[in-house]
């Protein structure tokens, strides 16, 4: 694909409220990630976009192991890691902020990276306990020449739209089980779609260990791609977002001891609503990322191409530009509020709490002592993990959040087929190459409007969220006889209720 040509604004322009807000956000720490994703998204993903849309046309379970690796040296599967374990410690803004770069690029193979940083997020709300195992395992292969990727693993055969809402899950047509089995569970069943199914070595998996009962006993699990009875059924041929695989899996009694169980056994529901709170943003992102793609793509050849003479000098092509110009620009801030609002309200202040920055000091080696982690990994470290998120917001402000996101990603989605349909519009029949490349850009684009949810249901999120104000239970419950972290007034018993209500340290 042709260079990206136009220089980008510092973010500080864009988003104004990222320096004025007060808030803790390091701008010129985002701006260095932005630089980084843009560098690798010129000097490897624009270059290889068309080859590789080509090649996985013709034999979907192709896949450029070398773009990883690339990757990889420029830190793209890792900046989403928390810093105890290595990583760059970046959550939904930063992202999004890579989506963006990487989708001007090409949309497919950014989602080899944003489906791995899908398949890591879950491991977030496990918190510390996580740090010292898988976590710090990634942050070490991208250091050597065989990096490791990560997937996330919701839908079903019969179940997409219906795992994806703590709701809808009650009445879902789930065909897989976790069956408890003495130090830990057997896991069989299938997953569809599932991006980097095929090619990771880690998947964080939601599963029930109670089929009749989903919503209360849906789990994550985090299961080795290796382990007995894990196979890949088939890769799809997909139309769009080609370079990254979609994969049908199957398990068939995979065993998955009790430590890698994340969070607690019946959270998976709660999980599921901040995984997709936490990934659609970026989502948004990513959409906003190919419509930019398209009209930057459009700009240089309107100015540059003799096929394109005269056409710039035409009001009507002014007024498309111009409101190319304008819903490019509406969905960056869609996605970078939603983002902003995930990280600084809802969800972020659990990483920053006091207890699990100290946590953060203890060097790695005291981490990873035998005693240290079986305490990181007790139940009791678990409660404490959610008791901490309990403390730092609540299910009003994580509902906001997710209709937030649920916004961004159903408006960019929206706004990249419009672009890149436009672009084609105006293109027609005068060239060849540009015509091509914005092809792949529409079929690229229409994804957006269905994974993670489809637009209808991130629409359904708004209206319960923002139109409804309506609280969803988005947050694993919180279990205070058995939390380790007394509540703000635990000299007179702090109640569920009273934390639910933002009374006991609501968002901060
Ligand atoms: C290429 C690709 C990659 C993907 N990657 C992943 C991945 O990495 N991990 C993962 O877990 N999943 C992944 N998915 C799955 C994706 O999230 C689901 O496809 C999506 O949630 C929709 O589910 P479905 O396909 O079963 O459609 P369905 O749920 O069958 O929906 C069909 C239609 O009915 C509508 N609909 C359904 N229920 C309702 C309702 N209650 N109210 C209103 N409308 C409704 C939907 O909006 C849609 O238009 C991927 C999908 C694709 C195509």
């Amino acid at each position: 694909m042709t260079p990206l040509a136009r220089k980008q604004r510092p973010l500080s322009e864009d988003f104004p409220r990222l320096i004025d807000g007060g808030n803790a956000l390091d701008v010129r720490e985002l701006e260095r990630l932005r630089a980084r994703a843009r560098r690798f998204a010129e000097e490897h993903v624009s270059p290889r976009a068309m080859e590789i849309d080509r090649r996985t046309d013709e034999d979907p379970s192709w896949f450029d192991w070398d773009l990883v690796r690339a990757g990889a040296e420029h830190g793209m599967l890792s900046f989403l890691i928390p810093k105890p374990a290595g990583g760059g410690g970046g959550l939904s803004t930063e992202a999004a902020v890579v989506m963006e770069e990487l989708c001007a690029a090409c949309p497919g193979i950014a989602l080899i990276f944003g489906a791995h940083a899908l398949g890591i997020s879950p491991l977030l709300l496990g918190g510390p306990s996580q740090w010292d195992g898988v976590l710090s395992e990634l942050v070490c292969s991208e250091r050597t020449t065989r990096p490791l990727l990560m997937a996330c693993a919701i839908t079903e055969p019969e179940a997409g739209t219906d795992v994806e809402d703590p709701d809808l899950l009650a009445r879902a047509r789930i065909t897989s089980h976790a069956r408890r089995v003495p130090g830990g569970f057997r896991l069989s069943g299938a997953k569809r779609f599932i991006s980097n199914g095929s090619v990771a070595r880690w998947i964080t998996l939601l599963m029930p260990t109670d089929p009749r009962d989903p919503a209360h006993t849906w789990t994550c699990f985090l299961v080795d791609a290796s382990s007995e009875g894990f196979s890949v059924n088939r890769v799809e041929h997909k139309m769009g977002q080609r370079a990254a695989h979609a994969a049908e899996l199957a398990l068939d009694e995979v065993f998955v001891p009790d430590e890698r169980v994340v969070s607690r056994e019946g959270d998976g529901a709660a999980a599921t609503m901040i995984v997709l709170a936490c990934s659609r943003p970026p989502v948004g992102a990513i959409a906003t990322g190919i419509a930019r793609g398209a009209y930057e793509r459009l700009l240089v050849w309107l100015e540059e191409d003799r096929a394109a003479k005269g056409l710039l000098e035409r009001q009507h092509v002014q007024l498309v530009l111009a409101s190319m110009e304008e819903e490019i620009h509406l969905a960056r801030q869609a996605y970078m509020d939603a983002a902003t609002e995930l990280d600084y309200r809802a969800l972020g202040g659990a990483m920053r709490h006091p207890a699990v920055r100290a946590l953060g000091h203890v060097p790695a080696g005291i981490r990873k002592r035998r005693s240290v982690r079986g305490l990181l990994a007790s139940d009791r470290m678990r409660d404490t993990t959610i008791s901490i998120l309990h403390r730092t917001t609540s299910e009003s402000a994580v509902t906001r959040s997710v209709a937030l996101s649920s916004m961004a990603k159903a408006r960019g989605g929206d706004v990249a087929m419009r672009v890149t349909g436009a672009a084609l519009e105006i293109v027609g029949l005068r060239g060849v190459r540009i015509r091509a490349e914005l092809e792949k850009l529409w079929r690229d684009a229409k994804l957006c409007q269905i994974y993670e949810g489809t637009n209808q249901l991130n629409r359904l999120e708004v209206y319960r969220g923002l139109c409804r104000r309506e609280t969803i239970a988005c947050l694993p419950p919180l279990l205070a006889h058995r939390s380790a972290v007394p509540p703000p007034d635990a000299g007179v018993g702090g109640s569920r209720e009273k934390i639910l209500a933002g009374e006991n340290g609501g968002p901060r």
